[in-house]
């Protein structure tokens, strides 16, 4: 067998697409720009990166864009105070600051200083706190794992009463994934280091997150032959004939489980570009309810 891909690229071009016609409709009605601004605390250069793409992804779709850059000894309060000040700026509909801090800053604290109305990550403990309850609604759902479920959706992937196994149980992704999974009635298994015999426990599902962060981890006898994967994955592998030195590959070893899955996303142009199609949703749903 070999499984249908999962295009992330397309489907997150389509969501673009959708919130750029949106944001044009709302601009002409109100005279005014859903508007999201970054936090950076230091100088590292992944989250320079995802950053400055979350601005460029904004502007493209008609968005405004603040970033804020504060140097890598900046206090808790310093830290604290910018997001105040956000919270305050009605041109500011969404804030993101950007993980990880610098060690020294408490992050619990500083994510519970957004404001929950522009909290567009999802990360506020009351968000998560919703996201994780039954019969409550989080104002905003965490990009990464609402951008799975659009892929498991757009893909017409039946989740009731389905086997749904997580790899992963982070803050960001694998707890909130297996929480989503189980509202929408799959029957979830979360796995983590200390799990014992990943294989048996991933054979069984019929729909299989990996969030774990190692290289080609899932190999393609640890996958139920027809299942839906979803590799999140994104780690760093040498590589010789590249220019950079090195190529991106998820934790499911793609060539392996390409031949046994029934869907699969690639690494790269799977979850990737859903993240930041996600948090301009949320950017949008957060200028909505502000007209
Ligand atoms: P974390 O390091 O925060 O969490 C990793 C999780 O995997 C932990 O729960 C950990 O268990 C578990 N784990 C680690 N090693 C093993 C193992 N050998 N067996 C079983 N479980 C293990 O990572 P994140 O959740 O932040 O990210 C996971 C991956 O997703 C990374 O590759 C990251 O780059 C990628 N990512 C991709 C995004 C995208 O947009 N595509 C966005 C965010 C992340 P324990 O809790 O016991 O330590």
């Amino acid at each position: 067998m070999t499984a249908t891909l999962i295009d992330g690229t397309a489907i997150a071009a389509d969501v673009r697409q959708s919130i750029a016609a949106r944001v044009a409709e709302l601009s002409a009605a109100t005279g005014r720009k859903p508007g999201l601004a970054t936090v950076l605390v230091g100088e590292d250069p992944a989250s320079q990166a995802y950053v400055r793409m979350k601005g460029k992804n904004c502007l493209e779709v008609g968005m405004e864009s603040f970033s804020y850059k504060l140097p890598a000894d900046s206090t808790q309060e310093e830290v604290e105070g910018l997001v105040r000040d956000l919270n305050a700026n009605p041109a500011v509909n969404g804030i993101l600051v950007q993980l990880p801090l610098p060690k020294h800053l408490d992050e619990e604290a500083i994510l519970g200083a957004i404001s929950l109305e522009k909290d567009v990550d999802g990360f506020h403990p009351v968000n998560i706190g919703r996201l994780v309850m039954k019969g409550r609604k989080p104002l905003f759902i965490p990009c990464t794992p609402k951008g799975c479920m659009v892929l498991l959706e757009r893909s017409g992937v039946k989740l009731e009463g389905a086997n749904a196994v997580v790899l992963g149980r982070s803050n960001i992704v694998g707890m909130p994934v297996a929480a989503l999974l189980l509202h929408a009635n799959a029957t979830v298994t979360t796995c983590h280091s200390r799990s014992k015999d990943l294989r048996a426990i991933c054979s069984e599902a019929d729909v299989l997150v990996a969030a774990v962060g190692r290289a080609g981890m899932v190999r393609g006898d640890w996958i139920k032959p027809g299942a839906v994967v979803i590799d999140v994955g994104v780690n760093r592998v040498d590589d010789a004939s590249r220019k950079s030195g090195y190529r991106l590959v998820g934790d499911v070893n793609f060539d392996e489980a390409v031949e046994v899955a029934g869907m699969i996303t690639p690494v790269p142009g799977g979850v990737g570009p859903m993240t930041i199609a996600m948090l301009l949703q949320n950017t949008l749903d957060a200028f909505e309810r502000t007209v």
